[in-house]
């Protein structure tokens, strides 16, 4: 099995499930027991939050609270900042956010708030202008994602955050990390000092699912939204997920030690894979290409061919790819590279590919050789198959005159390949 859908979930690394393993069997007691054999659970939560603490810059080991995953992260932090701070009734987000922020952008905007979604352009860059302009008197949240799950595509943090802050420092801002965490550098003592929360979640990284984690700025105006037992300093109720935690942790001191060697090797094979398929395979875009993306990540728009059939096929070859967000498929066309104005015909071909540490050389060539058949074959049978000339590497556009010049108008006459 090849395995390209990292962006999904990701496979737990041994030394991970290693370092969980006694906490579902000698040392399973409940933390907040009372006995001295519980007493090495609790411990083991705190020094897997301080030592997260430290990979971050967090200062504060109460600023970091445990949950079950990114949604759950990005939830309590937008209604316990909507709770705070009843007076101020506007947020600004982005068109392509992950549905965990714009479900909830959505759900305020029924209930009186008045949510800006700041757009990108082709290339899928965030339109600085704008969001600049959108902030205001009332102001009380922003939420950017670092890096965005579908093209790879990296926010500047650093930049938005200042501008919000020098703006006005009571606006809060939520930065989800959740695709960028361990791939990027992430300090929030420094580049992301202005930075009052950030949400993640350790099945991006070869931690298990079902843990996730809030920063939470000491000083932010935020009330808690899960109320419960006394656990993680009153501000989330529940038993811990002690297992969960402690292999967070440990994925993040796999992550940190071998992060120049795996980023160098990932973004090596994300590039060949890039290359190859552009030099083997007629009619297909990088979406996001020409910007700063996360290492692992290709998001392709494959013309005239559809991506759940591409994803079927190379299933039935034992390869997994996904045609963007898991968490959106069979929900239509994808609103993110609808937000950046990707023609229609080309949507309905997005192919998401997403590599991890664990990706070798030899399943990157297994998809060069396959991936270029399983397309030229489903066009083969295209009622489309007339516009694409087999023999070509370059896009016959001649026989779709109407097709390309639905292209060149919506990408200002750019040549696709
Ligand atoms: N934010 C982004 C950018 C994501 O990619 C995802 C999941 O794919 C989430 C949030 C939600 O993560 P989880 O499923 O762990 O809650």
């Amino acid at each position: 099995m090849i395995y390209l859908d990292n962006n999904a979930t990701t496979r737990i690394a041994p030394e991970v499930l290693d370092a969980m393993l006694p906490f579902f069997k000698e040392d399973f007691y409940n933390p907040s027991s009372m006995y001295s054999v519980a007493k090495s659970a609790k411990l083991a939560i705190e020094q897997a939050r301080q030592s997260i603490c430290t990979q971050l810059g967090v200062t504060h080991a109460s600023e970091i609270l445990f949950t079950s995953c990114a949604t759950e992260s990005i939830n309590a932090a937008i209604f316990g900042a909507t709770k705070a701070n009843p007076h101020r009734k506007h947020i600004i987000t982005t068109a392509v956010e992950h549905p965990a922020v714009l479900e909830i952008c959505k759900e305020l905007s029924r209930n009186g708030y008045d949510v800006s979604f700041i757009g990108v352009n082709q290339q899928g860059n965030l339109n600085v202008d704008e969001f600049v302009r959108a902030l205001r008197p009332g102001t009380l949240l922003v939420a950017v994602m670092h890096t965005n799950n579908e093209t790879g595509v990296v926010f500047p943090i650093e930049q938005l955050s200042g501008i919000t802050k020098e703006t006005d420092s009571n606006i809060l801002f939520l930065c989800d990390a959740t695709q960028s965490m361990t791939k990027l550098s992430i300090r929030l003592d420094a580049e992301f000092q202005n930075v009052d929360m950030l949400a993640f979640s350790g099945h991006k990284f070869h931690a298990p699912k079902g843990i996730g984690a809030l920063f939470l700025r000491r000083e932010t105006q935020w009330k808690k939204f899960l109320h419960g037992g006394h656990q993680e300093f009153g501000w989330r109720g529940g038993t811990e997920n002690v297992a969960g935690i402690v292999g967070m942790a440990k994925a993040f001191e796999l992550a940190a030690a071998t992060h120049e060697d795996d980023t160098k090797r990932v973004t090596r094979l994300r590039d060949k894979l890039e290359m190859g398929i552009l030099a083997r395979v007629p009619g297909i875009k990088i979406n996001g290409s020409g910007n700063q993306r996360i290492p692992n990540t290709l998001s392709l728009a494959v013309h005239y061919a559809e991506a759940d059939q591409i994803l079927f096929e190379l299933g039935n070859k034992d390869i997994c790819a996904s045609s963007g967000s898991a968490c959106s498929s069979g929900s239509g066309p994808s609103h993110v590279l609808t937000a950046m104005d990707v023609p229609l015909i080309a949507i309905g071909g997005a192919v998401r590919f997403s590599l991890s540490r664990y990706t070798t050389e030899e399943e990157i060539d297994a998809v060069l050789d396959e991936f270029p058949k399983v397309v030229n074959q489903l066009r083969q049978i295209s009622p489309l198959q007339d516009y694409v000339d087999a023999k070509s590497t370059e896009w016959t556009v001649a026989r779709a005159p109407l097709y390309h010049a639905g292209y060149t108008e919506a990408r200002g006459g750019a040549v696709f390949r």
